[in-house]
């Protein structure tokens, strides 16, 4: 049987990062289930890959544990933006960020960020397994035995130590459809409530069928939920089962666990620059000064025509109530695209049942970094920096062994 120190199990952004990380990776094998590498690192941020946030803090995250616990704080804050753009400018990438702290390559290609890891990993000599997928994680005296699904059949591989890296349930198109907690659930891990997040919303969808596609930059929601009540600002996408763009994935990491309770309720601000007052008076000159205009049409020039001529259905004609809808556009909430369309899984394994070098308080010799862990972040490059900071974090432990 192939004996290696260490198996990597996932070869995305957390497996690829703490690989190139090891001070000393003799004997180290990635192993992938995917045909490629970073496949999902290649995609993210429309392709430009925003890798981090130079306003990192423990604020963008979530997790069950972070009230009773300083592990979360205290990896973010060791392995922040700043550690994490040194290590890609030493692996020959140049970083720039855009007026919201969002940090890009700089080329803008995320591709660009997977081909560093890779082309480190080949000189480092680190071996990598594709379409190699571990169905079995077993103890074996200190050690592990892993069955492989590969496409020539199974196979059975012992590793000393073993860094589960296999992400989450979200986007299963990359590989990661959670079916990886389970080699965890073996050694007695337990797995929080697992949600979607960073993911488009369905809502109703009454007043705004005929709008599929229309996007309002730099709109405003204002979100209402029985614990919450906040506002997020950036692009808003109609949809034909509710709405996308920026703004939404943003505020969708706040209600991922609320949305099922079908209580969380959005009220689009259309038009931020002007007030309502402001909106009314212009809708009732523009009446008195083109008395044949049909008053469905009169947000013409205000806001875009279908969008206006949607708010003045919904106000059955009334100018005082359409320019109170243009500033508070009411949406119920009835769900969202779910872990296929989400970026990201809220929840995973819980942070009390690992050591502050990310290693299993169950069982010893078993790390775990990314996104399978129990935190998420918001959009903007939060999430690659926690995939970053907990490789960080177990490469350091297992040096110091
Ligand atoms: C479309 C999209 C865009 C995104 N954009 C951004 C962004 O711009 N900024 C940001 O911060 N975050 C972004 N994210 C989120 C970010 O990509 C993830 O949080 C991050 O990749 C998690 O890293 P990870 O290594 O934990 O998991 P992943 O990167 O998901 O890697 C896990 C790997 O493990 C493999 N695997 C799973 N199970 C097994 C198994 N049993 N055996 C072998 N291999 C296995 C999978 O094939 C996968 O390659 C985006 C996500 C998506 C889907």
């Amino acid at each position: 049987m192939e004996r290696v120190t260490l198996a990597i199990i996932g070869g995305g952004a957390a497996g690829l990062m703490l690989a190139n990380s090891l001070k000393n990776p003799k004997g180290v094998l990635v192993i992938e289930r995917g045909e490629r590498l970073g496949k999902k690192l290649s995609s993210t941020g429309n392709g430009q890959g925003n890798l981090t946030n130079l306003g990192v803090v423990d604020a963008e995250y979530f997790s069950v544990e972070k009230t009773t616990s300083t592990l979360l704080q205290d990896t973010i804050q060791e392995y922040n933006d700043s550690s994490m753009t040194e290590f890609f400018r030493s692996l020959g990438v140049l970083c720039i960020a855009d007026e919201r702290g969002r940090v890009y390559p700089s080329g803008r290609q995320a591709s660009a960020l997977t081909d560093a890891l890779r082309f480190s990993l080949e000189r480092k000599g680190i071996p990598t397994r594709m379409q190699t997928q571990v169905t079995k994680l077993e103890s074996k005296g200190e050690g592990f035995i892993l069955t492989l699904q590969t496409p020539s059949g199974e196979e059975k591989l012992y590793a000393e130590k073993v860094a589960l890296c296999a992400g989450g349930k979200a986007a299963k198109n990359f590989g990661t459809d959670g079916s990886a907690y389970a080699l965890a659930q073996g050694f007695g891990h337990t797995v929080t409530k697992l949600y979607p997040s960073l993911v488009q919303l369905k809502t109703n969808t009454e007043y705004t069928k005929t709008l599929k596609g229309i996007r309002i930059n730099d709109g405003v929601i204002q979100v209402k939920t029985p614990t919450r009540a906040f506002s997020v600002q950036g692009d808003i996408i109609f949809t034909d089962y509710g709405v996308s763009g920026d703004a939404v994935f943003r505020l969708s990491a706040f209600i991922a666990d609320e949305i099922e309770r079908g209580q969380c309720q959005l009220y689009l601000d259309l038009l931020p620059q002007y007030t309502e007052e402001e909106i009314y008076t212009l809708l009732r000159e523009k009446k008195a000064a083109f008395p044949d205009m049909a008053v469905g049409e009169l947000l013409f020039g205000v806001v875009n025509n279908q969008v206006g001529r949607a708010v003045l259905r919904r106000a059955a004609n009334d100018l005082k109530a359409a320019a109170s809808l243009v500033k508070a556009f009411p949406l119920t909430v009835t769900g969202s695209l779910g872990f296929d369309y989400a970026q990201v899984t809220k929840g995973g394994i819980p942070l009390n049942e690992v050591d502050e070098g990310l290693e299993s308080r169950l069982k010893k010799g078993l790390y775990f970094a990314g996104e399978i862990l129990d935190v998420d972040g918001q959009c903007g490059g939060f999430n690659l920096q926690w995939a970053y900071a907990s490789a960080q974090a177990v490469a350091q432990s297992l040096d110091e062994k």
